[in-house]
């Protein structure tokens, strides 16, 4: 092996401060939300560049005190990145996660100053960072399961592999007996480390800036697709589904029907109590509507205090009684807000899918002039 460990660790300081240098382009462009998150990555990437030049420093002057810099820098920069894995997620942010990095460095600087031992130190600094890794894929793994998240797999597989590497090489260490320091020359795994230790911030700031363009897409398929104030779907996530719903239900010859859903002298409640208490029944009603539709039906908000909800399979019969069931939830449930209590009442139109029917409009017409009926007959009714 031609590569001397210097100037592996040369090329990597390099590299890792191009990496640190890219994400720091991108900050700015990131949503508020993951900035926290990502300035953590980009210092921890700094740390690791730091960490790697001090080594080429120890390297270059022998001098020891260089030793616990250099592997504490490493160890912050592990800890930064999960503090950034921790703060993506959501999780509140904890002094612990320093806690061993701190005592990484004091253990590195007993076995460097006071009784200087080659392979201790490689336990405790591989031991740290493996903790690191270890603790950043099991919050990086929950977040996986729970949202589907391709990004996070990577970044979880390349955590794996570190770790396992890490693993290795301490047990190599342990076992042979020739090597006093890591940037010794003649030794395969001392240019390998470097080459380790650049791999985790170059692949994985890659992997970080592709979680966040992750999370940038769902968060605006979220706002898109759900109204803002209830967070029901909104009116064009209704009216996809139910278009998708009428096709496959004519395809397949199945039942399908929808009801208009309006909130009964709503301006009342707006002029009585104000504005703000209107907002807060809208979004009481939403969850009691949500909360009362059954299996593959949906409700959503077709604007104002105007509701609709499909009932995919469901002929006129079937909708009529869970458009009932609907309709007596909110009569019976008191909204309480601020210690008023509103009763609240729904008038509700019903409709099924006709075979002259061309569309989902088409069904959505006659279920707003059964809901007008319902108006026109006395309110708090299904027509
Ligand atoms: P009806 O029984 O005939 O349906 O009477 P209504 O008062 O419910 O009907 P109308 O259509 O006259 O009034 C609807 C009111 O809903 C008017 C509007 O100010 C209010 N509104 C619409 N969107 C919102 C909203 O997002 N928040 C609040 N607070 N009020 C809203
Ligand atoms: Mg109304
Ligand atoms: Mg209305």
């Amino acid at each position: 092996m031609s590569l001397d460990p210097l100037t592996a660790y040369l090329v990597t300081t390099v590299f890792t401060l191009l990496n640190g240098a890219v994400l720091g382009f991108i900050h700015p462009a990131l949503p508020k939300d993951l900035q926290p998150s990502s300035a953590d990555w980009r210092v921890g990437t700094l740390l690791f560049a730091v960490s790697t030049m001090l080594f080429v420093a120890h390297g270059a002057s022998q001098a020891a005190w260089l030793l616990p810099l250099a592997n504490g820098a490493l160890l912050f920069g592990v800890a930064l990145y999960l503090r950034s894995g921790r703060r993506y997620v959501g999780r509140p942010d904890r002094v612990w996660v320093f806690l061993p990095a701190l005592a990484g460095v004091a253990g590195l600087v007993f076995y460097t100053l006071v009784y200087p031992q080659f392979t201790s130190r490689v336990v405790i600094s591989s031991f740290a960072v493996f903790a690191y890794v270890v603790a950043n894929v099991y919050v990086l793994y929950n977040y996986r399961r729970a949202h589907h998240s391709i990004s996070s797999a990577v970044l979880i597989g390349l955590m794996v592999v570190a770790a396992l590497l890490l693993l290795a090489r301490v047990i190599y260490f342990l076992r042979v007996d020739n090597v006093v320091d890591i940037t010794q020359t003649g030794n395969m795994v001392n240019v390998l480390t470097p080459i380790l230790i650049a791999a985790i911030p170059v692949v994985g700031t890659t992997a970080f800036a592709l979680l966040c363009f992750e999370r940038i897409r769902s968060d605006l398929h979220r706002v898109a697709t759900t109204d803002a104030l209830t967070g029901l779907p909104n009116r064009r996530t209704i009216a996809e589904r139910a278009m998708d719903a009428f096709e496959i239900a004519r395809a397949e010859q199945r039942d399908f029907a929808l009801a208009v859903i309006d909130i009964d002298h709503f301006k009342r409640i707006n002029d009585s109590f104000g504005h703000d208490a209107g907002d807060h029944v809208l979004r009481r009603v939403s969850e009691l509507l949500a909360q009362n539709v059954r299996g593959q039906h949906v409700v959503g908000r077709q604007g104002g205090e105007e509701f609709v909800a499909l009932f995919i399979g469901a002929d006129l019969h079937g909708a009529q009684a869970a458009a009932e069931r609907l309709r007596s939830a909110i009569e019976n449930n008191d909204i309480e807000i601020g210690g008023i209590t509103y009763k609240v009442t729904l008038s509700i139109g019903v409709a099924s899918m006709q075979p002259t029917d061309d569309d989902y409009d088409d069904v959505l017409r006659r279920a707003d002039r059964a809901l007008y009926r319902a108006k026109a007959e006395g309110r708090n009714c299904v027509r």
